[in-house]
């Protein structure tokens, strides 16, 4: 089963301790975690095996969009900064819609994502 894993900035902390509190459910189920390149790095240097895209502004949103597109991708855990603005909105949209396009499930913040987890 593949996740994407995708965190704001002010959200990338949050990220990897979620990562932390399910480790045993990501390792037991043989997950292969996806990411965009500095949500990657910083879940790298937690101790876990990612598969880094682009960086979110230069694509990496978008190369994750094709991936669930091209059904890849069985789950995106996208922690999003509501608060913050962002260059690649059009990315994050485009995202959303092919998640909802393809009926793959996307949690949009830390408690969704929580409920997606403990149901694989
Ligand atoms: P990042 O991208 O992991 O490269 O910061 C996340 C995003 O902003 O979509």
């Amino acid at each position: 089963m593949e996740i994407a894993i995708i965190a704001h900035d002010g959200k990338k902390t949050e990220m990897v301790q979620f990562l932390m509190d399910f480790k045993a459910t990501i390792l037991a189920k043989d997950i292969t975690l996806i990411s965009t390149g500095t949500t990657g790095k910083h879940v790298e240097k937690a101790g876990f095996i990612v598969t880094k895209y682009l960086s979110g502004p230069y694509g990496g949103d978008a190369q994750i969009a094709g991936r669930v597109a091209e059904g890849k991708t069985d789950m995106v855990l996208f922690f999003r900064d509501p608060l913050g603005m962002h260059p690649h909105e059009p990315d994050i949209a485009m995202l959303m819609r092919l998640c909802d396009v393809h009926d793959i499930p996307l949690a949009t913040n830390p408690a969704t994502a929580e409920l997606l987890i403990k149901s694989i």
